[in-house]
Formats: C-alpha cells, structure tokens, sequence
C-alpha cells in the first residue's frame, strides 16, 4: 500500500496575523496553502477515498512507480478574488479536460471532469483565505496524479494517487519586465509522437539541462525549436509563444509538438476584440530575426497560466542576438495581457464563460 499513511506536519490552519504577513510578500511556488484534495484509484475500485484535508507529506514506499518511470501529470490553474467576495477560476473545464488527454497519454486512469472541478473548488473553498486580493495576485492550484503502485516492474502502474494543492502566486507581471531568450540548438523539447502535447513531469526535468544553458547565457528561457529540422520557432521554456506583426498575431500552430496552452488559446479569442487578426502559422528562428531587424516583427511574448504574459526582450543564439522592437515590453502585449486581467479580476464582463464561481 502506498501514500497517505503519514500524520500530519501542521497541527490546523495558520494563525490568520501569520498567513496575511506571509501574503503581503511575493513569491511563486514556495508557500502553500492548509489543506489538500487527494484521491485513489486501484484497477478494482476505480476512483474513491476523496477526500479534503489538511496539507501533510506523503508516505511513499521507494519502490512507488513514480520514482522511477515518471508516470506523472499535473495542471496548473488560478483563482481570483472577488469584491463580492466570491472567488472565480479561470477556464477549470479546459483544464479538467486538458488533464484527463494528459492521463490518456500516460496510460494512466483518467479523472472525470467532474470530479477535477469538484476537488479545485473544494480545495479554493477550503482555503479561501489564502486567496489573495491584489491585482496581480492570485491562487495558483496544482493538481496532479502519481503512478502509487509499489512495484519495480516497467509498466503502467495499478494504483494511483491525485492530489491538489494551492499556493498563493505573486503578481502575474502586471508590469512585466521583458525577458532574455537563449534559442536551444542542441537540446529539443518535443518530437513527434512523444510527449510534447501533454503535461508530464519528465517533459520538465528533460528541459533543465537547456535551461541551465540559457542561464550561462544571460538568459532567463529557452526557446524551443521543432527537433527535425531545429529550424521552427515552438515554445518557451513551459509557455506558448506570439509575435506581433502589425495588426496581425501570430502563434505557432498546434503541430502535435506543442502543448495547447488555455492562455494560449485565451489570446487568440481576445485578439479579435483589439481589432487584431490572428494566424496560426509556423515561423523560423530565421524569419523571427528578419522581421525584428526589418521592424515586420514589434513585439514577441510568451504566454501561460503562471505569469499570464511575458514580453520578450531579446533573443540570443550561438550566432549572435537580436532586440524585439527596442527591448521593452510592447503596447500589443500590454494591452492583451490587461484585457485578460480585466476579465479575471471581474473588471469587464466575462462574455467568453471563462470564469467559474466557487
Ligand atoms: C503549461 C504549459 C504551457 C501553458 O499552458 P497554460 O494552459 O496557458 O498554462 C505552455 N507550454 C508548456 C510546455 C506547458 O507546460
């Protein structure tokens, strides 16, 4: 048998004065909310034992699958606040069914969205006081399953084990500072028929070796190109990519190496309401540096949940480097990312159905 076994670290809720000092401070991904979500599957008895409580390490014999065939998924989704008191999430059905094609892909049991919208709403309800208020700020929920079985034999595990917990985010860039990107030659991300579309654990530890390269170059991502050719521009780091050219937005097309981010797709239907036509076309690392030297190309961003939008600076390669426009962050991507704020922090309507009250 496998997780959960172990009494809990934390004896109840932090004291309030301790939790509101702790949110005042900025940060992603180092504090963590009460409670947790979790859940179990076994071939005989499908999903049961949900269950929300409060935040405790897992038990975990070391023969846990997990640990040694990296069979495991996860989602990141947020929660904002609400004056009225409320708190929304943003497009949780796009991440339910996004986590459920990641399961698939993984030979792993797949959760119904259902129950991936009750566990987020049970575990934001839970620890509603850690939702932070500020524009910016948000909760960030980190759902994920784990192949549980203790066995060493090399296949789909028979047990499972889900689990969400929360952790209040810092601002998302709400005025960004432009990023430096290192355009990896060598290493490659994704290659058809892998892992690319999905979001599994060794998709990440696989790409930290060219993250570390992007740092020795000053950079703070990498860019991924398409592993056939390293010809065609794909991603950053765990984020999407667009270019500005004109009144045009373009985005790589979803070639079954990229993963279809629900930020991603956000912009595309938003773009339309700033009077920008959108293309999903591929472009080189070529035509990238020749738009931006020829001022075709005035801005480039990357795009995901944890940092909403993130404007690109420059670009740097093992031949040389470019600016994007003059470097700063470009009115195009301001005005997109606070289009999408605005509708997360309930500023304008919600007319796409993207936010989902708890
Ligand atoms: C999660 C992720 C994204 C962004 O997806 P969102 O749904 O917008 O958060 C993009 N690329 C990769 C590789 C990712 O893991």
């Amino acid at each position: 048998m496998t997780a959960l076994e172990s009494p809990p670290e934390q004896t109840g809720p932090m004291p309030a004065e301790q939790r509101e000092a702790l949110l005042r401070m900025p940060g992603f991904g180092s504090l963590y909310s009460d409670h947790m979500v979790t859940a179990r599957w076994t071939a005989e008895a499908g999903w049961h034992d949900t269950r929300t409580g409060p935040l405790t390490a897992f038990s975990l014999h070391p023969a846990t699958m997990a640990f040694h065939y990296g069979q495991t998924i996860f989602e990141g989704l947020k929660a904002f606040w609400r004056p009225d008191g409320r708190h929304v999430l943003f497009r949780p059905g796009d991440h339910a069914r996004r986590f459920a094609r990641s399961a698939r892909r993984m030979a792993m049991p797949e959760l119904p969205e259902a129950d991936f919208l009750a566990a987020v709403a049970a575990l934001t309800r839970a620890d509603r006081d850690w939702v932070p208020r500020p524009r910016g700020h948000s909760f960030y929920l980190r759902p994920f399953l784990l192949a549980a079985e203790t066995h060493l034999s090399n296949r789909p595990a028979a047990e499972y084990l889900f689990a969400v917990i929360g952790s209040p985010a810092r601002p998302a860039a709400v005025e960004p500072a432009p990023i430096r990107l290192w355009a990896s030659t060598e290493y490659v991300r994704a290659a058809d028929g892998g892992t690319g579309t999905v979001k599994c654990g060794g998709n990440y530890g696989g790409s930290y070796l060219a993250q570390q390269e992007a740092a020795a170059h000053g950079c703070h991502q990498v860019v991924w190109l398409d592993a056939r050719e390293r010809r065609y521009v794909e991603e950053v780091g765990g984020s999407n990519l667009f270019f500005v050219e004109g009144d045009r937005l373009v985005t790589p097309p979803l070639s079954g190496t990229l993963l279809a981010g629900v930020t991603r797709d956000s912009i595309l239907r938003l773009a339309g309401r700033l009077g920008l036509a959108v293309a999903e076309e591929p472009v080189t690392l070529e035509d990238w540096e020749r738009g931006c030297r020829d001022g075709r190309i005035t801005e480039t961003f990357a795009c995901g949940t944890a940092r909403a939008l993130a404007p690109v600076g420059h670009a740097v390669t093992p031949e040389g480097e470019w600016a994007i426009g003059d470097g700063g962050t470009g009115p195009v991507t301001r005005r997109l990312l606070h289009t999408l704020l605005d509708i997360q922090y309930g500023v304008t309507p919600d007319e796409f159905g993207w936010l989902h009250a708890v």
